[in-house]
């Protein structure tokens, strides 16, 4: 991140009315959650293609696998504190430049810093909750967390229900949430600036979003450590950590106290 990619940025947010952030995975990596593709992430230490929809759904064998490994990458997004990148994010919103947060994150940080709910559109769903697929109970992740540590294997729902819990994400090979994905796809086309931020958009649908949002006349940002498969799309490419980048964009928007 060089000092006039910041100043570029910050002129572009103080000249914006309706900006919409694009999170992913990169906006937490400051927080102490991995990615899944940079080196190190979690795509390096399990197989993918193992954690599909329908491993869970098809067997009870795919289940327990899927939560041995739920098991232990819980505890790390439950640990993980919001950082500057998701604080300034929240003050954005404060200045009343922030139409919403459209997230692939499920780590929900962005809530925990204080945007509130309706301002983040979470197209991947949310770890800390889980729900049973036949009477569509509500469980918190952190109890189902308590029955793994307690040593069951697959959880199921209380008595006399006994269906499938699920957790509130979409899985690989699942079916995009529909309204949340409409939602995203109208405020991305209704906003004049589209920020980027830690994400390596190769993922889709989601990737599509900062193409309407460019389809429709907002000038687009991409705020990421490596390249995208969009960068050739970018009006500004800043590589950079998300955390200092946002904070240091963040702070040249507020006003500064005058020397008396
Ligand atoms: P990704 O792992 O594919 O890409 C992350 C990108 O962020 C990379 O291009 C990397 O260079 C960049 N990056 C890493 N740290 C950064 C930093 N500090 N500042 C700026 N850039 C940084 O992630 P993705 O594009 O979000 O897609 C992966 C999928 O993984 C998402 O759908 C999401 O659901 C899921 N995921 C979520 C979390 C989370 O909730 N925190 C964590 C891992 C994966």
């Amino acid at each position: 991140m060089t000092p006039s990619e910041v100043d570029r940025l910050a002129g572009l947010v103080s000249r914006a009315d309706r900006i919409v952030v694009f999170t992913g995975a990169g906006v937490s990596t400051e927080s102490g959650i991995p990615d899944f593709r940079s080196p190190g992430g979690v795509w390096d230490r399990f197989d993918p293609s193992e954690f599909t929809f329908q491993n869970f759904m098809g067997s009870e064998a795919g289940r327990r696998r899927y939560w041995e490994l739920g098991r232990t990458t819980f505890p790390v997004i439950r640990r993980a504190e919001p950082n500057p990148g998701h604080h300034a994010l929240v003050t954005l919103w404060r200045l009343g430049k922030l139409d919403c947060v459209i997230t692939q994150n499920i780590d929900n940080l962005h809530q925990r810093a204080g945007l509130p709910a309706d301002r983040v559109i979470e197209l991947h769903g949310n770890a800390t909750r889980a729900r049973c697929l036949a009477c569509e109970t509500a469980y918190e992740r952190e109890r189902i967390q308590e029955w793994l540590d307690a040593g069951v294997e697959v959880p199921m729902c209380d008595p006399p229900c006994g269906g499938i819990i699920k957790p509130r994400t979409i899985m690989f090979g699942e079916a995009m949430p529909r309204v949340e994905l409409e939602e995203s796809e109208r405020r991305a086309r209704a906003c004049d600036l589209f920020v980027v931020v830690g994400s390596s958009l190769v993922v889709y649908p989601a990737a599509y979003m900062p193409l309407h949002a460019k389809d429709a006349g907002a000038t687009l940002v991409i705020v990421n450590l490596t390249e995208t498969p969009h960068d050739n799309q970018a009006d500004l490419l800043v590589r950079g950590s998300a955390a200092g980048v946002l904070a240091s964009v963040v702070d040249r928007l507020q006003p500064r106290p005058v020397a008396r």
